[in-house]
């Protein structure tokens, strides 16, 4: 995928601000923080997103968002963490290059978590939690 720019950074082709690397995974700083420390974990191998992202590398993953995330915290004395992740366009997918934001959040930073808003009714939540129970 030799447009999408995080191979380009992979590659160092662009420029970044590199925390960690391995074998088969590479993170940097964000170029737009929410907070400074926001890093994306990424996969050297292009994914497009998480439902193209194979098992195997998925629970790899999932060891390095945690070290990534003690790191972070300790590396800029934040509060807390936060770990997003976008998939598809409607869920703010911007790069399709699957990723991981792990993002330091400190008390009053002044970030807001998503406002909920509750099921309209009983019976709501009973249909949308059996067409979800049905899907797997
Ligand atoms: P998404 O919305 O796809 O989950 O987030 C993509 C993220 O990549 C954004 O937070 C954006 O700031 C970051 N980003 C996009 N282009 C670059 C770049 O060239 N360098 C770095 N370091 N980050 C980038
Ligand atoms: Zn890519």
């Amino acid at each position: 995928m030799n447009k999408c720019v995080f191979c380009k950074i992979i590659k160092k082709e662009i420029s970044s601000d590199i925390i960690y690397k391995d074998k088969n995974f590479f993170a940097f700083l964000d170029i737009n923080p929410v907070n400074y420390g926001h890093a994306l974990l990424v996969p050297k191998t292009h994914y497009k997103n998480l439902y193209a992202l194979p098992d195997e590398v998925l629970s790899e993953i999932a060891l390095l968002i945690k070290k990534m995330a003690v790191a972070i915290k300790k590396g800029v004395k934040a509060d807390g963490i936060n770990i997003g992740m976008n998939n598809d366009g409607a869920a703010g997918q911007i790069v399709p290059h699957v990723h991981f934001h792990i993002i330091p959040r400190f008390i009053d930073d002044g970030f807001r978590h998503w406002r909920g808003k509750p099921y309209a009714n009983k019976e709501e939540a009973v249909k949308i939690a059996e067409k979800i129970r049905t899907s797997f």
